[in-house]
C-alpha cells in the first residue's frame, strides 16, 4: 500500500501562482510533520515571540540612548550652572563649585 502523502499544495516559487502536492508523507490527520496546523501555529508563535523580543531589545536600546542624551544635556546644564555659582561672591561656595566644575571638565 502507497503511504499517503500530505495534503498541503505547496507552492512552486517564482512569479506565477502554481502549486504541487507536498511530497512528505503523512503523518498525522493527513499531514506531514511541517505542515500539520498545530506545527505552523507552534512555528508562527515562535517567531511573533522572536519579533517581540527583538523589538524589546531595540527599545532599550533607544531608551538607553534617550537616557544619555537626557544626561548629557543635565550635565551641560549642571556646568553652566556652576560657572554663575562661581561667579558668585561667597568664597566658600565658589571654591567647592571651583572643584565640582574641574571634576566635571575632565568628562567635557
Ligand atoms: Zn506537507
Amino acid at each position: 500500500m502507497e503511504k499517503e502523502r500530505c495534503k498541503k499544495d505547496v507552492h512552486d516559487g517564482g512569479r506565477w501562482p502554481s502549486f504541487h502536492r507536498c511530497y512528505l508523507a503523512a503523518v498525522k490527520d493527513g499531514w506531514c510533520k511541517i505542515h500539520h496546523p498545530l506545527a505552523e501555529k507552534k512555528r508562527n508563535q515562535a517567531g511573533e515571540k522572536k519579533r517581540r523580543d527583538e523589538w524589546k531589545q531595540r527599545e532599550a536600546i533607544y531608551a538607553a540612548a534617550r537616557l544619555h542624551q537626557q544626561r548629557s544635556s543635565l550635565f551641560a546644564n549642571l556646568v553652566a550652572a556652576l560657572g554663575s555659582l562661581i561667579d558668585s561672591r561667597e568664597e566658600s561656595v565658589m571654591n567647592n563649585a571651583k572643584e565640582v566644575l574641574k571634576a566635571a571638565n575632565k568628562f567635557l
